[in-house]
């Protein structure tokens, strides 16, 4: 089994946010740069409960709007968009259990220090995420790399699918593939995908 926690060593921030301030920030232990992050376009986006991706310099950032709050996650290029997708749902989860935030925002009634200590809950997601089995790896073939790639997928986007099989775009070194995923998790098919944006 892979193992995620060394993977997610290369998160380089965690950031919720309201639409006008941040509520929260976290950083790695040894992080020395600091980071700056334009969360004014991120809000400026009023889309909720999808997840967007960028690419920031030698950054990936994933973010998405749930309720009042938006969650935003960055990390090196090591790390696949479908883990740090997995991640931002865990902690979402998690902060959402232990703070009551719509409602401390609907009544503007907390201060952010509130949530500071939640620097450790994301150490222990890190540390712990194995064991949430939140993610699989599978193994698929691209016939450009003429290889086997290690692909992490959520389970939360398996699991919701409406049909199956389902399929998702794997863009890595300079061309896409598309696999269709059963609910099993079995690869059903790969095809070279043309890509533009
Ligand atoms: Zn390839």
């Amino acid at each position: 089994m892979v193992d995620y926690s060394l993977i997610l060593q290369n998160l380089k921030f965690f950031n919720i946010s309201t639409d006008k301030f941040t509520i929260f920030e976290w950083k790695p232990p040894k992080s020395l740069k600091s980071y700056i992050l334009d969360l004014n376009v991120i809000r400026k986006n009023t889309v909720s409960n999808i997840f967007f991706h960028l690419f920031r310099g030698e950054m990936k950032i994933v973010h998405i709007r749930l309720k009042n709050l938006i969650y935003t996650v960055g990390s090196n290029n090591e790390v696949q968009f479908q883990l740090l997708e997995a991640f931002i749902e865990k902690v979402s989860e998690t902060f959402n259990d232990i703070y009551d935030i719509e409602s401390y925002i609907k009544y503007d009634n907390f201060s952010i220090t509130m949530f500071s200590s939640f620097k450790e809950e994301i150490d222990t997601i890190i540390r712990d995420f194995n064991s949430y089995n939140l993610v699989m790896d599978l193994k698929v073939p691209c016939m450009v790399c003429n290889g086997i790639l290690p692909v992490i997928v959520k389970r939360s986007f398996i699991e919701h699918a409406e049909s199956y099989p389902v399929p998702l775009v794997y863009n890595h070194k300079g061309h896409a593939i598309l696999c269709f995923i059963d609910k099993n998790y079995d690869i059903r098919g790969v095809e070279l995908v043309n890509v533009t944006g």
